[in-house]
């Protein structure tokens, strides 16, 4: 009897060992997720209406010259494909400095393959080879990225070519010119609008405004300007283009075609799984079965707090993530920036004016370009919260030259003001910005 008892002991132990890991992650009888609210991926990053992406091939001097200090003070992340043979002749004016300078700064760096050649006409193994020996040169030779984005060299390509592409790259732009729907039918042709020397600025902006409007994904293609090659974009025409995006940037969302074509894989592919809600968090997981080194974009998920949460903050593993209230709504719709396959996402409930533990970094920011300057400058100024700003421009002997006072409390946000320097002498000049009881300056140089 005795030996019966302890066998009895021991197979029940068992049998509660066993079961113990399956029954704890059994749900209980109300799942611990019941009542996580509705949400959706945005089509867009930051629930934006529209994706542009400025592209830039064959490594051509002026766009290094003109646009790269253009795009940085615009803080636009650009893509250049570059011709990997062309950098690596001792010869070349840009070099492979000047690319891992652009990548420094958050552009991207595509291929437009080693040599340039017309890529139908080429037998496979050479093929393979402008493909795969151009992505690891980039590799190599730019820390810091991985080489995701390919430009067909003539826009030129075929349904063989394509598949080839496919497996060395995540995507690849072809030519024509017309943006892509949200969810473009093929990413290894991507389609592009092309500005020449004759398209006109309205022409240009004309494509954003269509964008917004139809939700889309705008490529521009760009090949010279001012002085070099065929058709040369004008500089200045292409800086009160890139102005006009900045003046649409609440509702455009500028990135480099990589970028996009990760944040549009991820998204198609990414499944939420609600974990737990609590009367102050809700946590859940974003999981997109992609490689991970690869797609580690965020995206945007719009959530629908509860509508007595007056205030919300999210951390991601426990680091802070950014969110903001969706405009337009009644202010319970909450967006959140989430990496997939990154850690669990929670949203914790804060009183309305609670002080969020890891502000914006944005304060009170002033720069200028171009600098020197011979004409015009302008002033870009960044208001982290609602105030008034002042902009005043002294000479080296403290006097005032010129001086801009909004007119009203400005929102926050990035604004710009231009100031006419042609009756200027030569000089240096001090242009000073206060706000918010804030000052900076900043040294400018006028030439003649
Ligand atoms: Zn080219």
């Amino acid at each position: 009897m005795k030996r019966y008892s302890v066998l009895y002991v021991l197979f029940f132990s068992c049998l509660n060992l066993c079961l113990k890991p399956l029954l704890s992650s059994l749900p209980e009888y109300y799942p611990s997720w019941q009542g996580f609210p509705s949400y959706k991926i945005c089509t867009w990053y930051h629930n934006k209406s529209a994706a542009v992406s400025l592209t830039f091939d064959d490594n051509n001097e002026s766009q290094f010259a003109y646009i790269l200090p253009l795009l940085d003070r615009f803080r636009f992340n650009a893509t250049f494909f570059v011709v990997t043979g062309a950098l690596d002749k001792p010869w070349s004016v840009v070099t492979w400095d000047s690319v891992r300078m652009a990548a420094s700064r958050g552009h991207e760096i595509g291929s437009h393959t080693v040599n340039h050649p017309r890529l139908i006409e080429l037998d496979e193994v050479s093929r393979m080879y402008e493909l795969e020996y151009s992505r690891n040169r980039i590799d190599e030779e730019v820390p810091g990225q991985k080489c995701v984005s390919l430009a067909y060299p003539y826009s030129q390509w075929d349904d063989e070519l394509r598949s080839q592409v496919s497996s060395y790259y995540i995507v690849a732009r072809a030519g024509d010119n017309w943006s892509e729907p949200a969810d473009p039918p093929d990413l290894y042709t991507v389609h592009g609008n092309i500005p020449l020397a004759s398209t006109s600025l309205e022409q240009m902006n004309c494509w954003i405004d269509e964008a917004v409007v139809y939700r889309l994904w705008c490529v521009e293609i760009v090949h010279t300007f001012e002085y070099e090659g065929a058709e040369p974009l004008s500089a200045d025409r292409y800086r009160l283009h890139l102005r006009y995006i900045k003046s649409k940037e609440e509702r455009v969302w500028v990135a480099p075609l990589g970028t996009v074509a990760k944040y549009i894989r991820e998204r198609d592919a990414a499944t939420i799984i609600p974990v737990s809600v609590t009367d102050s968090t809700l946590s859940f997981d974003l999981s997109d079965g992609l490689p991970d080194s690869v797609y580690n974009v965020p995206l945007t998920i719009a959530v629908d707090i509860p509508g007595d949460w007056e205030n919300a903050e999210v951390t991601q593993a426990g680091m802070p993530r950014w969110s903001a209230f969706a405009e337009g709504n009644s202010g319970r719709t909450l967006l959140v920036d989430a990496v997939p396959d990154a850690g669990e996402i929670a949203i914790h409930r804060m009183a309305r004016n609670s002080q969020r533990p890891n502000p914006p970094s944005v304060g009170y920011e002033l720069s200028v370009f171009p600098n020197p300057v011979r004409c015009i400058i302008t002033a870009i100024f960044a208001m982290p919260e609602k105030n008034e700003a002042q902009l005043d421009l002294f000479d080296i002997r403290g006097c005032r030259w010129a001086s801009f006072k909004s007119e009203r409390w400005l929102d926050s946000g990035e604004y710009f003001q231009e100031f006419d320097l042609r009756n200027f002498p030569s000089g240096v000049y001090f242009l000073r910005f206060r706000a918010g009881g804030s000052v900076s300056t900043v040294k400018i140089v006028v030439q003649r």
